[in-house]
Formats: structure tokens, C-alpha cells, sequence
């Protein structure tokens, strides 16, 4: 299947092409006569000339938006998997209304003007994108995160039309997107009325009279079945002749798989260009390698000019029993705790908390020393076999031996998904990992929560709330309720932290000021 150009005017019927911006978007012709659109991200927008400045803020914004997604939708699957079969409309509602809100505080422009002079708001949501689309390029992890998010946020764009507005926009003219699928003819409706109100029934609705003035007032589309594959997957649409016929209130479904497609394929050429721009401009990978780091540590910060070297606090190994008992998240204070016991950690525990000192800014000296200090001066191992099996893998983690990636701190979600840990294994996420018994135990007699935090947390665990367990945690050891970031990974917890401890955090429910700013050195 080729992917072209898709674009889209709300209301639109013309197909008069306007130039965006002749001087800066040579490329960029939009079908218009309307002052809203929905970018679609199939034109490169070459020829298009910004200052340094813009392209670092423009993607620090995105980022932010993205990274916004994110967060709700690693909240949205954590709750979804354990909802009632009948409450999981009523929660995804919730929950994406709460993404609407989130969306709205950081302003972000849901249709961009595109007449004349004020077509900035356009060319800065398409340029934020594929300076995005070329930061996330190069790994395959980097890919599949960018693209998940901007899917999100081209649903979000997308549900926020009425439903003729969408058909508007699967049948306007220069949309490559028409001719992958028909509207289903009254003639051809009625001759599968039976099998399509059955998936209406499958879908919740038993009521004989309201499934019939549902039928009625459905347009349905009929395209290729691998076109649907999660319309599919859930048997949510009738099968026949190798189409799926899609209701209107699924075509969403069809229309993000077009989107999907589009943009993953965008992506493999982008990663092409990667090289290059590597060569032709290293201001530029500076700010792309900037923009990497921030989607691992967060875009909390205010936005300031990009610096290489910036950094909030110079760590060495020497702070990391006391920075673990502050500022760590129990996976990983649980992990030192256990390196420092057994002077020893498995390949996983080494790979999982290692790259999370990586992340919270120990350098690869410092991190060696750290290892060294415990396998060797403390541990039994000797100087020979550590140099032999430990080394390479540290330096290697640091993108400093093989191909020289800088491999990226585990998130939250990785860690709850990946194997759980084994005997005399300490990796892993304790609200995922360990028994709700050991778990209830330790947080009371090792880690100093008190009862009634202690049974929040179980109470969240069960339900399989793990990271919203561990904010739980986070605010206990804070003192701070509702802090509200939403733990999604090990890294942004160690920010978040070492924010409120240094005392640089706005947040108005910090509740004992003064003890927070006593507590700010380490
Ligand atoms: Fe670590 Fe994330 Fe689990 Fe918290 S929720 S303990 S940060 S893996």
C-alpha cells in the first residue's frame, strides 16, 4: 500500500490549493477555504528556514504534549486492564477527558489556523512534528514511542470533529485516504442487516429497538480487513469476502491505521536523512541527542537554552546510599540496597539499576568506581574477572564499546512487563513483582510507611495500580499530597525528587515548606 498525501479542511469542499507561506513553506500547499485543519504530516516542509532558538523551543512544546500522552495513556491501560468488561467505555471517557484538560493547560492549539498571516500556529505544529520524527528516528524503541504518542494525538484531533465533519475528511478530494474504502450502499446494508446488528449486539446494546434505530442511522464502510486489524482482533466489525464493514462510530479505527502506516514509513526515510544531518550540522544533533535525554528525564523544567553540558547536580558514587533513601523509587532503592548487602546483583538487576545511574547523571568513572568498590573491595570477586565480565558490559552501557549506543534508562512500563525476577533476582517493579504480603511487610518495617499509607498502596497494587502505588509512596516520602506528575518512569521519580529536596518546585500542596528546604542537601 503507497501512502501519499492526505490533507484535510474542516467543512471543506474546495480543492483550490493555497500556499501556506510562500518564502518559508515552498512545498506546503493546503486545500482551503476554511480556517481549521488537521495536519496530516505527509509533506516535508522544505525549504523552511528558523533559528536554532525556535527549533529547540518549537520541540521542547511538542515534547511536552507528547510526553503529556504519554502519561494518561500509561494511567488509561493500567486501568483499563483491570475494569469490568460494562465500565471500560465509562473510564476510557474519564480518562481521555482528563488528557482534554491536560491538553488545554499547556495550550496546546487542537485545529491550527492556517489564512494567511495567522498560519503560525500551522507551520509551528508541523514543524514541532518533524523535528520530533527526526530526534526519534535512529532506534527502534524511539520510533515506536513517538509514533504511539502522535497517533494519540491525532485520535484526539480526530474525535474532536462531529461525525460529518469526519466523513468531510475521509471524502475530501486530495485525500489519498479515499480510495481505501467505500461507503456501503443502502441495498448492500440491508442484504447484511443481520450479521451487521449482530456486532452491534456484540458491542453492548440489547434492546431490540434501540440495536434497530442504531442499524438505521449507521453509515457503514466497507474496507480491507487488514486495514481494521484491532476492529478485527476484538470481532467488533462484520467479516466478508476478505472487508471488514466498519461503522461510523469505528472508522476512527481505519483512519489511525492510515495515519500509522503514513507516518511509520515517513519515519524509515527520516532515519535515512539521520546521518546526514549528523554530518551537515552538529548544533543540530546536540539538540536532538537534548531531546532524547528530556523524553528520559522529563520536559519539567521551564524551557532554557540548550546546553550540552547541563547539568543539575554532579553525583558520585560515594552519595548513592543516601540519595537511594530520598530520592530513589523502591525498584531501585531495593536494588542498591541489595547490592550494597550481597556486594553482588544478576544480569538483570545489573542491566536495570545501572542504566538508571546512567540516567540520574553518574558518570561511567563514577559508576565503574561504584561497581568495582562493591563486587571487588567489598565482594569476593577478584580484580582479573571483574575486569573480564564487568567492564566492557559497564562501558558498553554508556555507548562507550560496540556500536556505541547510549542505551536508554528502563521505564516504568518495561519494567512492570518484563520477566519477573527469579531466586536471588532483585530487578523488577516491588508493587508488580513481589507478594502482596512481603510487599505490605517491608513497606512498614524497612522502608518506615506508616499503616495507613501502607493499606492505600496495597489497596492500589491489587487492583494493579502499580504506578499509581508508587506516587502513593512518592508523596508519603515527600510530604506533599496530590502531587499529580503521574510516575511513569524510575528516572522522572529521581527528578521529580531531587526537585522538591533542592527545594525548585511550584507545587502548591508541598505540605512543610520549611522541612523540605532543610532537607535539601543531600
Ligand atoms: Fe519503579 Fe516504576 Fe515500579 Fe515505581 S512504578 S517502583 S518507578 S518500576
Amino acid at each position: 500500500m503507497e501512502y501519499r498525501t492526505t490533507r484535510f479542511s474542516l467543512n471543506s469542499s474546495s480543492t483550490k490549493k493555497t500556499n501556506l507561506n510562500s518564502s518559508n513553506f515552498s512545498s506546503l500547499s493546503i486545500n482551503s477555504t476554511n480556517s481549521s485543519y488537521i495536519p496530516y504530516y505527509d509533506t516535508y516542509p522544505e525549504n523552511t528556514t528558523i533559528s536554532l532558538e525556535l527549533f529547540q523551543s518549537l520541540a521542547i512544546e511538542r515534547l511536552r504534549i507528547l510526553k503529556t500522552i504519554e502519561q494518561v495513556l500509561a494511567r488509561l491501560n493500567t486501568t483499563l486492564s483491570v475494569a469490568p468488561m460494562n465500565k471500560k467505555d465509562e473510564i476510557e471517557k474519564l480518562i481521555r477527558k482528563e488528557l482534554k484538560d491536560k491538553l488545554n493547560q499547556l495550550k496546546f492549539i487542537i485545529f491550527p489556523s492556517f489564512t494567511g498571516a495567522l498560519s503560525i500556529d500551522l507551520q509551528n505544529d508541523i514543524i514541532s512534528h518533524y523535528i520530533l520524527r527526526l530526534a526519534f528516528c535512529p532506534t527502534e524503541e524511539e520510533r515506536r514511542w513517538f509514533i504511539t504518542n502522535e497517533l494519540e494525538l491525532f485520535r484526539y484531533r480526530f474525535q474532536v470533529l462531529t461525525k460529518t465533519e469526519q466523513l468531510n475528511y475521509l471524502n475530501d478530494s486530495s485525500s489519498n485516504i479515499k480510495q481505501f474504502y467505500e461507503l456501503v450502499s443502502d441495498e448492500e446494508k440491508k442484504h447484511y442487516k443481520e450479521s451487521l446488528m449482530s456486532s452491534i449486539i456484540i458491542k453492548g446494546l440489547t434492546n431490540s429497538s434501540t440495536i434497530a434505530k442504531s442499524f438505521d442511522s449507521t453509515t457503514y464502510f466497507r474496507v480491507r480487513f487488514q486495514h481494521v486489524p484491532d476492529l478485527v482482533r476484538k470481532r467488533s466489525c462484520f467479516l466478508a469476502h476478505g472487508y471488514a464493514y466498519v461503522s461510523d462510530n469505528d472508522i476512527i479505527s481505519f483512519v489511525l491505521q492510515h495515519f500509522r502506516m503514513n507516518i511509520s514509513y515517513q519515519m524509515t526515510c527520516s532515519s535515512k536523512k539521520y546521518e546526514f544531518i549528523q554530518e551537515m550540522d552538529t548544533r543540530i544533533e546536540l539538540i536532538l541527542k537534548m531531546l532524547r535525554k528530556k523524553r528520559i528525564h522529563g520536559t519539567h523544567t521551564t524551557m532554557h537554552t540548550f546546553n550540552e553540558n547541563e547539568q543539575t547536580e554532579t553525583i558520585t558514587f560515594d552519595m548513592l546510599n543516601s540519595l537511594s533513601k530520598r530520592s530513589f523509587p523502591l525498584c531501585m532503592r531495593y536494588l542498591h540496597e541489595q547490592m550494597i548487602q550481597q556486594h553482588h546483583l544478576k544480569h538483570l538487576g545489573r542491566l536495570q539499576y545501572r542504566l538508571f545511574l546512567k540516567g540520574i547523571g553518574l558518570s561511567l568513572g563514577e559508576c565503574m568506581k561504584f561497581f568495582r568498590h562493591e563486587f571487588v573491595t567489598n565482594g569476593s570477586m577478584n580484580p582479573t574477572q571483574f575486569e573480564r565480565e564487568h567492564v566492557y558490559n559497564i562501558r558498553h552501557a554508556y555507548g562507550q564499546e560496540g556500536k556505541h549506543t547510549s542505551y536508554t534508562p528502563y521505564s516504568c512500563m518495561k519494567i512492570i512487563q518484563d520477566p519477573p525476577p527469579s531466586i536471588n533476582e532483585y530487578h523488577g517493579c516491588p508493587y508488580r513483582h513481589w507478594d502482596i504480603q512481603t510487599l505490605k511487610q517491608r513497606l512498614i518495617n524497612n522502608y518506615d510507611i506508616n499503616e495507613e499509607t501502607t493499606n492505600e498502596i496495597i489497596d492500589k497494587t491489587k487492583q494493579h495500580h502499580y504506578q499509581i502505588a508508587c506516587q502513593i509512596f512518592f508523596e508519603y516520602q515527600h510530604k506533599v499530597k496530590n502531587y499529580g506528575i503521574g510516575i511513569n518512569h524510575p528516572n522522572q521519580y529521581f527528578n521529580e525528587s531531587r526537585k522538591l529536596l533542592t527545594g525548585t518546585t511550584t507545587n502548591q500542596n508541598t505540605m512543610n515548606n520549611s522541612m523540605t528546604q532543610n532537607t535539601s542537601q543531600i
